[in-house]
């Protein structure tokens, strides 16, 4: 069902979704220093002051993972007699204008977190089903998106309670879950013709036709990916462009998917009392994959840098059949070493055999 929202009415949409939980919305701000002004777009909480909020048309800096997967957070205190429940359900959280990137960075983490068959991590799944996701299309691209590569849209197609398009006299609102259902019917809408479904599906192929042209020179990489991830540890060939790694993590921390953590103990407050904390871990740090007695599998920087690829492409693919990758570009825009994952591809292509 779609139905349609003047776009003065925005301040009252957001006073609906006030009603369901706390709001954290994609932000986007002019930021000003003496080195002249830049366009900021990150996460922040709404509460009040939203009049003349308006939707990003491209993603955020910061990743939404946090809010199924904190940084750092406590997951038992010991020595303890009585077990502590963590309860089914949190209180709601509303997530406002998240792209479609990062709406499948969640259906790629559920895979781990929530559908195993061995085991469902209780944490996770407290957090994923107190969410409330009001996604929106890109009404642009940045230069490092490749979403499209990978076979993604610019736009949800799925897993959204509400998704937002901006049209040019209305907000068109896709519904796609009860609550989504529920929200749209506080606000009395009505429904989209097909007027306002042409002119969605123009914009959509609008920006479909930029991403294909900017990243039309990688595609030829993109169609040999499983290939040239499964033999990424059989030769260096091709893969120069990782000596400029410097292990610092960040491609890890800014990915919306990259989930590996590690656990550490810290003593409590009282006597004989400890702390187990859950904290994000990268595998581009060489301690990750070193084992007691110090042996490390992975001990060459090369081999470090390679797995990331070959996990998210190929042992990930071959497991649940999606790559964990969704083409967001953020650990582009925030390599130290300035390593673009599409120009890696590129050159490793050369030595695959296929
Ligand atoms: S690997 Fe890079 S492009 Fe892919 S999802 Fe992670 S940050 Fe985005
Ligand atoms: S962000 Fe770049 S330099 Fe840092 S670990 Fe990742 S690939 Fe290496």
């Amino acid at each position: 069902m779609e139905v349609l929202l003047d776009k003065n009415r925005i301040k009252n949409f957001i006073e609906v979704l006030l009603g369901y939980g706390r709001v954290f919305a994609s932000w986007e701000k002019e930021i000003f220093s003496n080195r002249g002004s830049k366009t900021r777009r990150f996460v922040r909480e709404i509460k009040d002051n939203f009049s003349d909020y308006y939707i990003p048309k491209v993603r955020t800096f910061d990743n939404f993972k946090s809010f199924v997967l904190p940084g750092r957070f406590k997951v038992a205190e010991y020595p303890s007699e009585k077990w502590i429940d963590i309860g089914e359900k949190g209180e709601k959280e509303v997530l406002l204008g998240i792209k479609a990137c990062d709406l499948n960075s969640f259906y790629m983490i559920d895979k781990v977190f929530l559908e195993d068959s061995l085991f469902v991590d209780p944490f996770y799944k407290k957090r994923r089903e107190s969410l409330i996701l009001i996604s929106s299309d890109c009404g642009d691209s940045l230069d490092s998106c490749f979403c499209n590569v990978l076979g993604f849209s610019p736009y949800p197609e799925k897993g959204f309670d509400i998704n937002i398009v901006e049209l040019k006299e209305f907000y068109l609102l896709e519904i796609g879950s009860k609550i989504g259902e529920e929200i749209s019917k506080n606000l009395s809408l009505n429904q989209a013709g097909k007027k306002e479904l042409r002119e969605r599906d123009e914009k959509r192929r609008k920006v479909k036709d930029k991403l294909e042209k900017q990243n039309r020179e990688f595609s030829k990489a993109f169609f040999y990916l499983e290939s040239i991830a499964e033999q990424a540890f059989d030769s260096d060939s091709g893969w120069e462009l990782g000596s400029a790694c410097v292990s610092c993590g960040a491609c890890t921390n800014v990915c919306p998917v990259c989930y590996c953590f590690t656990l550490f103990d810290r003593k409590g407050e009282k006597e004989n009392n400890y702390k187990r904390f859950m904290v994000w871990d990268s595998c581009q740090f060489k301690g990750f994959s070193q084992m007691a007695g110090g042996l490390n599998p992975r001990f060459s920087h090369i081999d470090q840098f390679k797995n990331r690829y070959y996990h998210k492409f190929f042992r990930f693919y071959k497991k649940f059949g999606v790559y964990k990758c969704t083409g967001c570009g953020r650990c582009i825009d925030n390599c130290l070493g300035g390593i673009d994952m599409r120009e890696v591809f590129l050159g490793a292509l050369e030595g695959v055999k296929r």
